[in-house]
């Protein structure tokens, strides 16, 4: 198998934040090693962690390879919700959306079911279409960050 070892280096010390169980500010942490023996031989050649050949069960971090570590992670893993604070809405979603009272506009963007969180969340609004008859309301979920959308069907 033919693959990218600094990718993998870069991966692999990154997801060492998550499983790093003492730190000690200024000397480094210590990070359980169940990863990659190769890429864990290569990251010590770097300088990130201690090596990694002793018997325990973690490894040590040098400060250098903490710091890395934690910049990594979140380059990474951590999510962004991307906030846009104008909505795109056609102008007849536009119409229709903003004949709604205020309150029950607030109110339904409250109250969106979010497939991945399984409940109702609260959605930031991105773009609007009409579809049919109805409005669709298409955005962001405001706690995973997924998206969400809302269908608002006319009145009878
Ligand atoms: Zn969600």
């Amino acid at each position: 198998m033919d693959y990218n070892e600094d990718k993998i280096d870069e991966y692999t010390l990154a997801l060492l934040y998550l499983v790093t169980h003492e730190r000690h500010e200024g000397l480094g942490a210590r990070a359980w090693k169940g990863f990659d023996w190769e890429t864990l031989n290569r990251l010590h050649k770097k300088g990130y962690i201690t090596n990694p050949v002793v018997t325990a069960k973690s490894v040590t971090m040098t400060e250098e390879g903490f710091r890395k570590s934690q910049e990594l992670f979140k380059r990474h893993f951590i999510k962004e919700i991307k906030t846009l604070p104008f909505p795109k809405l056609t102008p007849s979603a536009k119409k229709r959306w903003e004949q709604i009272p205020e309150e029950i506009r607030k109110n339904i963007l409250e109250n969106v079911w979010c497939s991945k969180c399984r409940t109702m969340v609260a959605l930031q609004l991105r773009e609007g279409q009409i579809s049919g008859r109805s409005v669709v309301l298409k955005g962001t979920c405001k706690i995973c960050g997924g998206d969400a959308a809302r269908v608002i069907e006319p009145d009878a």
